[in-house]
């Protein structure tokens, strides 16, 4: 099947109480690992891409392989632009066949967010592409974006709230103490901000920096409104380590083939607990059946 936008799966995930995990793609390997994960747990999901990796893969080397995955898995598949900067950013995106964005203005004052991404918003729609947005700033270190802990700001929920109204974003990324990158100890995240506002808007929340969060937490996440989280970090530290090892151990080894493989499998093996954990896992039959009856 074609590559479908978020509004295919999170109004159901949201309503059944379940999250679409977003994975970010660094290489032909990592397509190949998070899309066999889909097909073995039968879940939908999101492929993220940075303007980092999207640097590093090329624009339509990156939809390409998003596409030829949706196809060959027929699996309800989203490519997302992660954390855009800019509205033209977001426009060469959904010109090259993204199906989702993510426009970060979270660095701006609140009007300014709320009026940039507006106009994502007008122009995504327009054309049925989905929109995160972000409110709160997230701590950590994520391509080209390092924000420290003293800088990361939790989302003060009124504002959330009101974001949401004005915008109608599909999706909305908070601030809720999770950062990019790996914990240093337990992330203090703010369930109550995650509460009020999901109770107050119609879309499901967005977690970012899902790497290396205790299985209750996300859990707990997940029961109060977050419906789509970001892992990308955990998939990275696997298949590295198996790198590492594999060179270590073999010095003269030189096949990419050899070590990228198994590096492959490491990834494919988080994906799929993150999509049981997520609770996605044979998600797309009942995606399917419940989209038949509501004609969407
Ligand atoms: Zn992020």
């Amino acid at each position: 099947m074609p590559l479908v936008s978020m509004n295919y799966f999170l109004p159901f995930a949201k309503r059944k109480g379940f999250a679409v995990g977003q994975f970010n793609m660094n290489n032909l390997e990592y397509v190949q690992a998070i899309t066999d994960a889909g097909i073995e747990e039968n879940s939908p999901f999101i492929f993220g891409a940075s303007e980092g990796a999207i640097k590093y893969m090329g624009l339509e080397n990156v939809v390409a392989l998003a596409k030829v995955a949706a196809e060959k898995s027929k699996l309800p598949i989203a490519l997302h632009l992660d954390h855009g900067s800019s509205f033209e950013m977001v426009m060469k995106c959904i010109r090259a066949g993204f199906t989702s964005v993510m426009f970060d203005g979270s660095h701006y004052p609140l009007e300014e967010n709320i009026r940039l991404t507006k106009k994502v918003v007008e122009a995504a729609h327009a054309v049925g592409v989905s929109v995160e947005g972000e409110l709160g700033t997230i701590g950590g270190v994520e391509d080209d974006i390092n924000v420290s802990q003293e800088d990361a700001n939790i989302a003060n929920p009124k504002d959330a709230i009101y974001f949401w109204q004005e915008t109608k974003v599909d999706a909305l990324a908070l601030a809720v103490g999770t950062a990019h990158g790996m914990y240093k100890g337990e992330p203090n995240i703010r369930y109550h901000v995650i509460e009020e506002v999901s109770k107050n808007i119609d879309v499901p929340i967005v977690l970012h920096g899902g790497s290396g969060i205790k299985d209750e937490a996300i859990l707990k996440a997940i029961s109060l409104g977050v419906g789509k989280i970001n892992v990308n970090t955990e998939n990275q530290v696997a298949s590295t380590k198996v790198v590492r090892k594999l060179l270590e151990e073999n010095p003269k080894m030189y096949d990419p083939r050899k070590y990228l493989g198994p590096a492959r499998e490491a990834i494919k093996e988080v994906v799929k607990e993150k999509m049981r954990l997520f609770k996605s896992s044979g998600k797309v039959f009942y995606l399917r059946e419940a989209l038949d009856k509501e004609k969407v």
